[in-house]
Parts: C-alpha cells; sequence; structure tokens
C-alpha cells in the first residue's frame, strides 16, 4: 500500500504526548507513533492492510493472495490446472 494513503487511512495527528511525544495516533488501535515513518511501519506491521482478492472460479473473496492460493489450491485444483494448462496452450498457438 502506498505510504500516503496509510498515513490518511490510519494516521491522525494528534497534540504531542508531554512523556512520549508521539504525534500521531492510530485510528485502528490508538497506537501512538512520532511520526509518519513509525506510523506506516506500524500499520504494515499489525493491520496489513491488502486488497481484498476475488476467486475467479467461484467469486468469494479473501483478504489476500495467499488465502486465495490456499483456496484454490483446496477447492479449485483440477479445474485450476485445466485452466493454466489451456492458457498455456493458447500462448503456444500465439507464439507459432
Ligand atoms: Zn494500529
Ligand atoms: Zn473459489
Amino acid at each position: 500500500m502506498v505510504r500516503d494513503a496509510v498515513v490518511a487511512l490510519f494516521g491522525e495527528l494528534v497534540p504531542p504526548d508531554p512523556e512520549t511525544g508521539c504525534r500521531y495516533s492510530c485510528r485502528a488501535c490508538y497506537f501512538l507513533s512520532h511520526g509518519q515513518e513509525e506510523m506506516v511501519l506500524h500499520v504494515e506491521e499489525v493491520h496489513q492492510p491488502q486488497d481484498p482478492v476475488t476467486c475467479p472460479y467461484c467469486k468469494k473473496s479473501y483478504k489476500n493472495k495467499e488465502s486465495l492460493a490456499v483456496h484454490i489450491s483446496l477447492k479449485h485444483r483440477e479445474l485450476h490446472a485445466k485452466v493454466n494448462k489451456k492458457a498455456q496452450q493458447q500462448s503456444n498457438l500465439f507464439h507459432n
């Protein structure tokens, strides 16, 4: 995710904490950080915003590519192999 988007989504500029000097607060969990850099690291580590992905076979949506890959290998393994084979054949045709 783009840094600025992360900051815009999660970062909230707050009055500096007198003890720690933290100026950013996370909207999702109230984590306090000193600056944008720390904010982005926190969000990437803790909240990991990722674009949801949709299964091309049954249109279920998954929170990331890894879960989708697991789902496909469990539920659509044969179909997926077939489609890949077909795509390969088509690209062979194209190259010839
Ligand atoms: Zn947070
Ligand atoms: Zn599916």
